[in-house]
C-alpha cells in the first residue's frame, strides 16, 4: 500500500480497517543469495538497496530480537556531516544528501529535521580547528557557519557563556544538519525493503558460520541451519563477538553509550549543541523532552544499560553549558552498545573469509550514516567493489596505518 493523503481520509471514513502490517513475518526459506545479519538501520537499508539498485530477489534479513530493537531505536538521532578528513568528508556529504529526501524515497515519514548543529569552542586552539573543519566542509558541497560569540548569543542565548572554567568562545553551525525520528528510519526501510520481496526474519541469531575451503557456505541460527554464498554483518555492538564466530579478530571494541531525556517541556532549543569541552550534546525532541548524551561508559560492556558515574559526568557537562538543564526533570535514561573501532571512523569492507562482509565500526556516529552505509554496502554485496564515497573504510587501514581518525585522538575508544 502506498502511504498518501487520499489513503488517510480514505480509511478515517472507513473506521481504518485496510491499514496493513507494515511488513510480513515470514518463516526463514532454506537458502538465500543474500544474509543481512542484523535488523537494525544498516542491516535493513543494506537489504532495501540490495533489492531497489541492484535488483537482488532472494534476500534475507535475520535478527536476532526486533526489528529496529538495537542502536537505530536507541540513539539520540543527530544527522550531521561536519566531519574533517577525506574518507568521513565525502561519506557523510553523501549521507545528508541523502537524508533530505529520504522520506519520499521510502513513502514513510522519517521525520527529517534540519534546524541546524552547532559545535562550540572554548578556546582558541578549538575555534582555529572549527575554522579549518567548517572549511573542509565548505571545500566538500556542505555548509558551514563560523560564528563568534556574539552570534551565538544572539543565536542559543540559554547558554552559559561566561562560565569561568569553559567560557563560549566561538563557533562552527552546519545549519542543514539536524535530527530524525530513529525508529521511523528502521520501520520505513524495514517496509520498503519488504514490499521488494526481502524476507525479515525476527528473533533468529546467527549462532555461527559455515565455511568451507575458506568460503561461506551458510549460516548457523536459532531457526536452524541457512544456506548462503554471501552474507553482511551488520550487528554493531556485536560486531566482534560476531566476527570472532567466523575466526577473526577486529579491531573493534563494545562499549555502553548511554543517553537521557527529560520530562516534555515548551520549545526551548531549536537546533543541536555539542559542548567543545566535554562530550555533551542536547536536543529538544518533538514531545518536548531535552534529550542528551555524552562519553561511552569507561570499560567494555555488552550490557544494554550503563553505570552512574557517567550520569554525573554528562549532567555536571550539561549544568556547566546550560545551567538551566538542573531545573529539568530526568525522564528516563536508556544505553545502547557501541562498536568502537580504534580511529573513530567505520569499516565497509571483504573479510578474509570469500563471501562474508563487513559493516561496522561506528561509534557514536552510525546513525547519520545509515542510509549511504546501506546503499554503499549493497553496493559492496552487489558488485564486489566499495562505493567511491566509502573506500577509505577499508579493514586494512588498521594494517597500513592509514587510519582515520578525525579527532586525532589515537587509539582511544573514549576520546572518539
Ligand atoms: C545512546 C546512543 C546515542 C547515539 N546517538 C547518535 C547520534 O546522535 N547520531 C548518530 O549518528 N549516531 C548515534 N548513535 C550511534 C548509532 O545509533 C549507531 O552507530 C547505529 O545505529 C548502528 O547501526 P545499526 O542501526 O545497524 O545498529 P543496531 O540497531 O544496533 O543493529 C544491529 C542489530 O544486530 C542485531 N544482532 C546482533 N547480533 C546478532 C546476531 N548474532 N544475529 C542476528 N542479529 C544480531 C541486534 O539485535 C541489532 O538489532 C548513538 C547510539 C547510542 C546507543
Amino acid at each position: 500500500m502506498r502511504y498518501s493523503a487520499l489513503q488517510i481520509v480514505k480509511n478515517g471514513l472507513t473506521g481504518n480497517r485496510d491499514w496493513k502490517p507494515v511488513w510480513r513475518d515470514p518463516a526463514p526459506g532454506e537458502a538465500y543469495d543474500v544474509v543481512i545479519i542484523g535488523g537494525g538501520g544498516h542491516g535493513l537499508a543494506t537489504a532495501y538497496y540490495l533489492a531497489k539498485t541492484y535488483g537482488v530477489q532472494n534476500i534475507a534479513v535475520l535478527e536476532k530480537g526486533y526489528l529496529g530493537g538495537g542502536n537505530v531505536g536507541r540513539n539520540t538521532t543527530v544527522v550531521r556531516a561536519n566531519y574533517l578528513l577525506d574518507g568521513n568528508l565525502e561519506f557523510y556529504s553523501q549521507s545528508l544528501k541523502m537524508w533530505k529526501n529520504l522520506s519520499q524515497e521510502l513513502n514513510y515519514n522519517v521525520m527529517f529535521s534540519p534546524r541546524g548543529c552547532l559545535l562550540l569552542a572554548h578556546d582558541d586552539g578549538q575555534f582555529d580547528g572549527l575554522a579549518r573543519r567548517g572549511n573542509a566542509n565548505l571545500a566538500t558541497g556542505d555548509d558551514a557557519v563560523l560564528m563568534g560569540p556574539d552570534d551565538i548569543r544572539a543565536f542559543t542565548p540559554y547558554l552559559d557563556f561566561d562560565n569561568a572554567r569553559f567560557p563560549i568562545r566561538g563557533g562552527l553551525l552546519q545549519r542543514t544538519a539536524g535530527t530524525a525520528r530513529h525508529d521511523g528510519v528502521a520501520w520505513g526501510y524495514a517496509r520498503g525493503a519488504d514490499l521488494r520481496g526481502v524476507d525479515l526474519i525476527q528473533n533468529c541469531e546467527v549462532t555461527g558460520f559455515k565455511i568451507e575451503n575458506g568460503a561461506l557456505a551458510g549460516v548457523e541460527t536459532t531457526r536452524g541451519f541457512i544456506k548462503t554464498a554471501k552474507a553482511g554483518m551488520a550487528v554493531a555492538g556485536r560486531t566482534s563477538q560476531l566476527a570472532e564466530m567466523a575466526g577473526m579478530r577486529l579491531p573493534v571494541e563494545s562499549h555502553v553509550l548511554q543517553a537521557f531525556v527529560t520530562e516534555a517541556v515548551k520549545p526551548v532549543i531549536d537546533t543541536v549543541i555539542s559542548f567543545g569541552m566535554g562530550h555533551f550534546y542536547i536536543s529538544q525532541s518533538d514531545k518536548g523532552g531535552l534529550v542528551y548524551g555524552g562519553d561511552i561508559d569507561g570499560y567494555n560492556s555488552y550490557a544494554q544499560r550503563g553505570n552512574l558515574p557517567m550520569v554525573e559526568h554528562v549532567a555536571e557537562a550539561g549544568m556547566a553549558l546550560m545551567p538551566m538543564l538542573g531545573r529539568a526533570r530526568q525522564l528516563r535514561s536508556w544505553g545502547g552498545i557501541m562498536d568502537m573501532s580504534m580511529d573513530g571512523a567505520p569499516i565497509i569492507d571483504r573479510t578474509p573469509v570469500e563471501g562474508l562482509f563487513l559493516n561496522g565500526g561506528w561509534c557514536y556516529g552510525g546513525f547519520k550514516a545509515t542510509p549511504a552505509s546501506g546503499a554503499a554496502f549493497a553496493h559492496l554485496l552487489a558488485t564486489g567493489e566499495p562505493a567511491d564515497y566509502a573506500a577509505k573504510f577499508r579493514l586494512n587501514r588498521f594494517e597500513t596505518g592509514a587510519l582515520l581518525d578525525d579527532e586525532g585522538t589515537g587509539a582511544r575508544p573514549n576520546r572518539h
